[in-house]
């Protein structure tokens, strides 16, 4: 009898060895449910300590590690009590006190997100492993480009793992139209990317892994606080050009990593265009102020961009990781990657784009389905709120900071990133072990920056649980270890 399609497939005894029993997952999933739940719960509440630092051999310890992994046998009982320990040996991003680095405090529908892409593993970077995944991924970068001010047919980009292999994909896009015949010969001696020395580290990072060497990066001029000066960029292309050097690239910062400020992307852009100089916009973490009605105005000019990297998994609240690269021109992006492979791209038929061939990945996570879901769930306008409350919160921090007298704070802040200092933490030094006695402390988490060559406290307002309270709380608690750290000698 002809098989038909919708018969199942015939299939062996039940006890075939790595056969889902669906039994475990459902008391598997239910204990880690459980202990997620009350994780966020307890988080949200501040309830806990916001991170914990203690030693490698310590925690291995602590979590069985070694006998785990040679002896198994772990189950949804085992795994209720290995995530007890595990949950709380890590930094709770959903706690009011995280205020550290910029990632996201992750919204529910991209967690679920995750979840389907574990169980379904459809690494959709050839369009058969995953038709509804890229059909996600392109929808959602249509709409990220639309937001950009590109909406059309000429745009395009792709989803990859974070801001700085984004940031490495853009500028290969960039080489390419510089230096068509780069992919095969390499990149000619004299080829310099300007960027003002506030800009991420993969952008130095990028240079030397496309083959110009991370000497090629030549600082832009700045202000104190690490702004681009446009009106400087004309004397320093000529200067390069003079010495024989081809610019391959002008970056700008949307908002710098540092600092949370951004760059006038609007003079950069009017200097850049005429003169044929590819502009990228490193937007990974403040391309999101696009969404709020109120804070649009900080990226007017990111139209005139060749390129722009923006990160989902900063302020679109996606765990870990996931970046857009945008091009004005995708033709750009397509020609960035000249590589044949037969053994993958030999069928013409293929349904859909096979979108490794604009990725440094080969298979690719289901990265759009994580920000579709967020926006799906709270729409455009809820990711909005959520940008324009954290930056407002930042805002309030440093209105409280200014007007304490004990405490100083080099600029007003942009973005959800504020940096000042308590007076009694004299010199850099303490400055970072004040950091070090909050952290041992357990209330909050701050990070640390340097700007105008000196060290500052460094606070993103990433968590929805941080509020007016919260404020008041860190800065007495920063008053406190300032004063422990003045009298420790
Ligand atoms: C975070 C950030 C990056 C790097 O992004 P990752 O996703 O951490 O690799 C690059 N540029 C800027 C401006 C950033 O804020």
């Amino acid at each position: 009898m002809a098989h038909r399609p919708e018969d199942p497939l015939p299939t062996g005894p039940a006890s075939t060895e790595g056969v889902w029993e669906l039994s475990e997952w459902d008391a598997a999933v239910d204990v880690t449910v459980r202990r997620l739940r009350a994780y966020v719960e307890d988080s949200q509440l501040g309830g806990s300590r916001v991170t914990s630092r203690r030693p490698p051999a310590e925690l291995a310890q602590s979590l069985s590690l070694q006998s785990w992994i040679r002896e198994g046998g772990m189950d949804a009982g085992a795994l209720d009590d290995f995530l007890e320990t595990y949950l709380s040996e890590g930094t709770r991003l959903h706690h009011p006190g995280y205020l550290a680095h910029q990632c996201a405090s992750p919204d529910l529908p991209a967690a679920l997100g995750d979840l389907i892409h574990g169980v379904t593993n459809n690494a959709m970077s050839l369009y058969e492993m995953g038709a509804a995944a890229a059909t996600v991924e392109m929808a959602v970068i249509d709409w990220m480009l639309d937001k950009v001010g590109w909406a059309g047919r000429t745009a395009g980009g792709v989803l990859v793992n974070g801001g700085s292999l984004a940031n490495v994909t853009a500028l290969l896009a960039a080489r390419a139209r510089a230096f068509p015949e780069a992919w095969n010969t390499g990149v000619p001696r004299r080829t310099v990317l300007l960027a003002p020395a506030s800009c991420h580290l993969s952008i130095t990072r990028a240079a030397a892994i496309l083959g110009l060497g991370s000497d090629a990066v030549v600082a832009l001029p700045c202000d104190p606080i690490g702004r681009v000066i446009p009106s400087a960029i004309p004397e320093v292309v000529v200067a390069q050009e003079r010495q024989g050097h081809t610019v391959m690239a002008v970056v700008a910062n949307a908002c710098a990593p540092a600092t949370g400020l951004y760059d006038d992307l609007v003079s950069i852009g009017r200097i850049c265009n005429p003169r044929g100089l590819w502009f990228h916009v490193d937007a990974a973490h403040g391309g999101s102020a696009l969404l709020a009605p109120t804070l649009k105005r900080l990226l007017t000019g990111i139209e005139l961009a060749d390129s722009v990297i923006w990160d989902a998994h900063k302020m679109l609240r996606t765990s870990t990781l996931a970046a857009a690269v945008l091009l004005k021109d995708k033709t750009d992006l397509d020609r960035a990657f000249r590589q044949e492979a037969d053994y993958l791209f030999f069928d013409d038929d293929r349904g859909g784009p096979d979108l490794m061939m604009r990725t440094v990945e080969g298979a690719k996570a289901q990265l759009g389905l994580k920000l579709f879901l967020n926006l799906a769930w709270r729409g455009e306008a809820g990711l909005g709120r959520y940008v324009a409350g954290r930056y407002a919160t930042a805002h309030r921090l440093w209105e409280l900071v200014r007007s304490r007298p004990d405490f100083e704070t080099p600029f007003e802040p942009q973005s959800n990133v504020v940096c000042f200092r308590h007076r009694d933490a004299q010199g850099d030094p303490k400055q970072v072990a004040l950091r070090d006695r909050l952290i041992a402390d357990g209330r909050f988490h701050l990070a640390s920056s340097m700007v105008g060559g000196t060290r500052w406290l460094r606070a993103t307002v990433m968590a929805p649980a941080t509020d007016e309270q919260t404020l008041h709380a860190l800065l007495e608690a920063v008053g406190l270890a300032a004063r422990q750290v003045r009298d420790e000698d």
